[in-house]
């Protein structure tokens, strides 16, 4: 599952010895900068910046992993990876980069991502400064401090006579369904938000809704917060636009289902497990 993991340790300055070998986040738009290993990928290691031809656009300490320190950076999208190394996108990396990895990858790319859209202030547009203090970027003229940002988007899982509600957006991977999925609105509950994308998407009413678990997902800053529920009545139909297709599912009888990375995937498995 992409989180944090317990072993991580967010700081703003290091705190060890400064010739202790850093981990190097290095990103060029979403993809990570990797090198292949014996059993999968792996991370550059080095106690200083070790690709000077490499400009960097920006730099972040992120914190220390097992007592490592852990840095971001970000360097131009077009720019070639050094000789043996290559860019990846964290989904293709599921799996082969070590899955703590992984999580501060998901945390930087997330950081990165926020700090290159808050160099200016958002109430005057005067340049931004980072925060020796604290994780934001603040605004000297008007006082503005931006923080880094965090969507909530609720994920639900309807079952109806042991069958599961999945549904099919266009941007899926031919015959991928997934669980309904939305962004919060403003003012909205958690329980509103799943009661009015239910109804917005599929025209149906559900009830009993249950908290599952929650995820981040750095694309670009989610945060997952699922739960279940069971089918209260309407009929099902889709609006063409958000969704393609819905329908239910027996666990026998899947369709093609997201990445094992995804929440909605953890979800389904949950649901074949239950019901097995
Ligand atoms: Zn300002």
């Amino acid at each position: 599952m992409l989180m944090l993991p317990d072993d991580f340790r967010p700081e703003l300055l290091p705190a060890g010895d400064a010739d202790t070998p850093i981990l190097w986040f290095v990103f060029a738009g979403g993809d990570l900068l990797v090198r292949s290993a014996a059993d999968g990928v792996e991370l550059p290691v080095a106690s200083i910046w070790p690709f000077a031809k490499l400009p960097t656009m920006r730099r972040l300490y992120l914190g220390s992993l097992y007592g490592r320190p852990c840095h971001a950076a970000e360097v131009e999208p077009t720019i070639p990876p050094p000789p043996g190394m290559r860019f990846e996108g964290l989904r293709a990396l599921w799996t082969r980069l070590d899955e703590a990895l992984l999580g501060v990858a998901s945390h930087a790319l997330q950081l990165i991502e926020w700090d290159r859209t808050h160099q200016f202030c958002g109430r005057c547009g005067t340049p931004t400064q980072r925060r020796a203090e604290e994780r934001a970027r603040h605004c000297s003229a008007c006082g503005l401090t931006a923080y880094p940002r965090l969507s909530p988007v609720i994920m639900v899982r309807v079952v109806r006579d042991g069958q599961i509600l999945l549904a099919r957006a266009p941007r899926f991977a031919p015959g991928v369904y997934s669980l309904l999925a939305g962004f919060v609105e403003a003012g909205e509950t958690l329980e509103q938000a799943i009661h009015r994308e239910v109804a917005e998407e599929v025209n149906i009413k559900v009830g009993n809704l249950r908290y599952f678990a929650s995820q981040s997902w750095p694309f670009p800053h989610s945060l997952m917060i699922a739960f279940t529920a069971e089918y209260v009545g309407g009929e099902l139909r889709v609006d063409g636009r958000e969704l393609v297709d819905a329908g239910w599912f027996a666990p026998d009888a899947l369709p093609g289902l997201p990445s094992a990375m995804s929440m909605a995937w953890r979800l389904i498995q949950d649901f074949a497990a239950g019901t097995a």
